[in-house]
């Protein structure tokens, strides 16, 4: 039986984020992490597909805990201008510079956070990783939480976090309940070199076939996310990949001239995944395994690390006598994140739906949203308002 304060299901961003932000409490951790595989290794050549656009707010956190300065600048883009385009000719733009800000987000490889994430609490002194290690069995007692290994060994602590992702096994073993429901959409991502700069603007298009979105990384390179229905996207990656590069450039009316692959197209199904509660006695859900948001805010791993952010801070303020497992005081965490989470899950989703073109009145929607994107577009302080918020600063 080895004994913990904290044991943490699941090394992702999430995880080893929450485990970054406690190294200097003095909670005894274990993380458990299913895939021994790490993070794919950079090269000039090698660019990731999957990439995030972190928020100013959430740069800052990375900051905090030590793994910002470690991010390679080269490997990173500052998105100053972001430009969102209706079906129906509405349009809207958000500047850093009417927002009052350097720059609107920040786009990388989610392997170039990963990365330095795990070689940071490698060398932490109050964590214990295992991995690959699965969990077999989740045991809740009145003063503790019991957990098995798939190899037999046995863990307890007073709390355990499920930042297992969206089909979280910790979830699983609880009674929370979760409502999962499927966008029969597919986030098709893929990389491209350009002929034009695209002088750090970031494009997005709400189309008949889905929500495209262009998000600049270093160089004349571009990150796609392509939002679309199950079988547009089947259709897309069967694409040859110069075809998939040109459809791609047609779709955004050739702004940036020519496009060429740079990575290959991959694609995953999108999901709205609420869960209304998120603690319960010794246990507490964070990152994807407590929310599945539409990519098209580009918020899912920033809901993420302000879960990390607000837990942590709860448990690094917590006095030597607090049971960390109480539910009481889990309760605190839920409040933190309950309104920014529902609200950014409802707008998102509202959003996909307005311009779903699969919708019964989708015409006079998509008309109605069109209005709305040029009607916030002259109305300068609400646009700001909607930028501010959207990158952590209200
Ligand atoms: C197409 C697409 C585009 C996206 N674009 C963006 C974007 O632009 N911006 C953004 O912020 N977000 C984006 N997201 C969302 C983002 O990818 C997720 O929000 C983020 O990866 C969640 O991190 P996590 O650590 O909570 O979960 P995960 O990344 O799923 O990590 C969970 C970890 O737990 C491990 N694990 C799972 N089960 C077990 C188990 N039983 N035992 C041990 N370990 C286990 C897994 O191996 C994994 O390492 C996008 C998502 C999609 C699908």
């Amino acid at each position: 039986m080895q004994p913990f304060d904290l044991i943490i299901v699941g090394g992702g961003l999430t995880g080893t984020s929450l485990a970054a932000a406690l190294r200097e409490s003095r909670l005894r951790i274990a993380l458990i992490e299913a895939q021994a595989s790490p993070a794919l290794p950079l090269s000039a050549e090698a660019w990731d597909s999957r990439v995030y656009a972190i928020s100013p707010a959430n740069a800052a956190f990375l900051a905090r805990i030590g793994v910002w300065a470690h991010l390679d600048p080269e490997r990173m883009a500052a998105v100053r201008q972001m430009r969102v385009q209706g079906d129906r000719g509405g349009s809207l733009t958000f500047s850093a510079f009417e927002t009052g800000v350097q720059e609107l987000a920040w786009i990388m490889e989610s392997s170039l956070i990963a990365r330095e994430l795990r070689e940071g609490i490698k060398r932490q002194a109050n964590l214990t990783r295992f991995c690959p290690a699965a969990p077999l069995t989740l045991d809740i007692g009145e003063n503790a939480a019991t957990l098995t290994l798939k190899d037999g060994q046995t863990l307890t602590a007073r709390l355990v976090v499920g930042a297992d992702g969206r089909d979280s096994w910790v979830r699983q073993q609880t009674r929370l309940t979760v409502s999962d429901q499927p966008y029969r959409t597919q986030g098709v991502v893929a990389n491209f070199t350009t002929e034009k700069p695209h002088r750090g603007t970031a494009w997005q298009w709400f189309r008949d076939d889905g929500a495209l979105a262009w998000l600049p990384l270093p160089g004349k390179r571009i990150s796609i996310v392509w939002s679309t229905p199950d079988d547009h996207a089947a259709t897309l990656l069967a694409l040859s990949p110069e075809a998939l590069a040109e459809r791609v450039a047609e779709a955004g009316g050739h702004l940036l001239g020519k496009l060429a692959p740079l990575t290959p197209a991959a694609a995953f199904p999108l999901r709205l995944i609420r869960v209304p509660r998120t603690v319960a006695p010794r246990l507490a859900l964070a990152g994807d395994a407590a929310h599945g948001i539409h990519p098209l805010s580009g918020h899912g791993v920033n809901l993420g690390f302000q879960d990390t952010e607000a837990l942590a801070h709860l448990l690094n303020a917590a006095p030597p006598w607090q049971d960390i497992g109480e539910a009481r005081f889990l309760e605190r965490f839920q409040r933190a994140r309950k309104e920014e989470t529902l609200l950014l899950q409802s707008a998102t989703d509202a959003i996909a739906r307005l311009f779903d073109a699969r919708a019964p009145a989708a015409p006079l929607f998509s008309r109605l949203a069109n209005f709305g994107l040029t009607l916030t577009d002259r109305a300068l302080p609400l646009k700001n308002l909607l930028a501010r918020y959207a990158l952590g600063a209200l």
